[in-house]
């Protein structure tokens, strides 16, 4: 017999290969593969039209990562010798700490809200020793997107420069741009797991049309018209084949995004039906590329765990148990992690794609289920 085919935690699903061929042709005639080239320039228009934004309030990058990079770099610069600190959340993917240490940040890891998975604001208003902090990360976590106003306010009265990690928070951003994009600068990930994804990809939404110019240098060896290395900088550009699945991923969003919902939706009517519907969290609270299942306690998760691997479900926990649990980042300073260490192991990433049959939601919610229903 066959061992049973598992059902993968993402499978993504990209333009295809039709849909990209009339850009790709495009490439050949221009003969511009990067460097801002005509098909980045029309993606970045096109995002700003779907956000709202003003002309330059998009640079698309390379991945989320390298976007998060020229927001540090081209809103607060690299760390200096006063301010060598960046406060980061300790639930959310390694890019963020990896990202701030690129840009000379010593992270400092601070706790996040149990009930919506973000840094409070309120709290680092009050917090003693901003004098050493030269910038915070908020992130979006799981897409989660992240408000402009308090941390407007917040930039505002401590003059700590924000940049915001956006993460997966492509749908949240488009619904409420004027809540969600603004003068802060928003890196956001078009990875292939995001709901929103060229393969590897990016971009930097802001309505601050000065500070854009800082950023594109930041991600293009500090150059800006000239060839002279102006500002700290990497290269962090989007090359004009990622441009093309991106404008390809644009023509298709309504229908994609429109899956991913009634994935959530699929996934919501069967858990309500086997009264679990109040421990899922899908698109439109988070991202639609997550589907998270809540467990009660450690013991319930370990029994959940244990199920959906016998049921062959792939599952996944997309922050680790935070970030000081990495193996490189187990160093870092911090505050105490409480609510991190309490929840990380607890929310548990579900399988998600945009195609994902019923069948698998079903054998999926009936080894949730199971581990839920088990005895220790
Ligand atoms: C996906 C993600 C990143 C990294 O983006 P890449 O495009 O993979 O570099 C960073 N932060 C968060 C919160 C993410 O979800």
């Amino acid at each position: 017999m066959n061992a049973p085919r598992s059902i993968p935690v993402q499978r993504p699903l990209l333009p295809h290969a039709d849909r990209l061929v009339p850009y790709l042709r495009r490439i050949d005639a221009t003969r511009t593969y990067s460097n801002w080239g005509p098909l980045a320039d029309e993606l970045e228009r096109r995002l700003e039209a779907h956000f709202d934004l003003p002309k330059s309030g998009v640079i698309s990058a390379a991945s989320g990562t390298s976007a998060l990079v020229g927001a540090v770099l081209g809103t607060a610069g690299r760390a200096g010798l006063e301010r060598p600190l960046a406060l980061i959340p300790a639930y959310t993917f390694v890019a963020t700490a990896l990202a701030v240490e690129q840009c000379g940040y010593r992270p400092h890891v601070v706790d996040v809200d149990p009930h919506t998975w973000l840094l409070d604001v309120a709290g680092l208003h009050k917090r003693s020793r901003l004098d050493r902090v030269g910038l915070v990360v908020p992130v979006a976590p799981f897409g989660r997107p992240v408000l402009q106003d308090p941390w407007v306010a917040f930039r505002r009265a401590t003059g700590i420069p924000v940049a915001i990690d956006g993460g997966a928070s492509f749908e949240g951003a488009s619904d409420e741009p004027g809540r969600f994009l603004g003068e802060i600068p928003t890196a956001l990930s078009f990875h292939a797991t995001k709901s929103f994804a060229t393969g590897e990809g990016g971009c930097i939404a802001t309505t601050d049309t000065s500070a854009a110019k800082r950023m594109t240098q930041a991600l293009n060896f500090g150059f800006y018209e000239a060839r002279d290395c102006q500002w700290p900088s990497t290269n962090g550009k989007m090359s004009e084949y990622h441009a093309a699945v991106g404008l390809a991923e644009l023509d298709g969003w309504t229908e994609k995004r429109a899956a991913l919902r009634s994935v959530a939706e699929n996934y919501r009517a069967r858990l309500g039906m086997a009264g679990l519907g109040d421990r899922f969290f899908g698109v439109p609270d988070v991202a639609g590329c997550y589907a998270l299942f809540r467990s009660a306690d450690a013991a319930e998760a370990a029994r959940v765990q244990q199920s959906l691997d016998r049921s062959h479900v792939e599952y996944r926990h997309w922050y680790g148990k935070g970030l000081l649990s990495q193996a490189y980042f187990s160093d870092l300073e911090h505050d105490a992690l409480d609510v991190t260490r309490e929840i990380a192991p607890l929310i548990i990433g579900l399988p998600v794609a945009p195609d994902l049959p019923n069948e698998s939601i079903d054998a999926v919610v009936s080894a949730l289920r199971a581990g839920v229903a088990a005895q220790h």
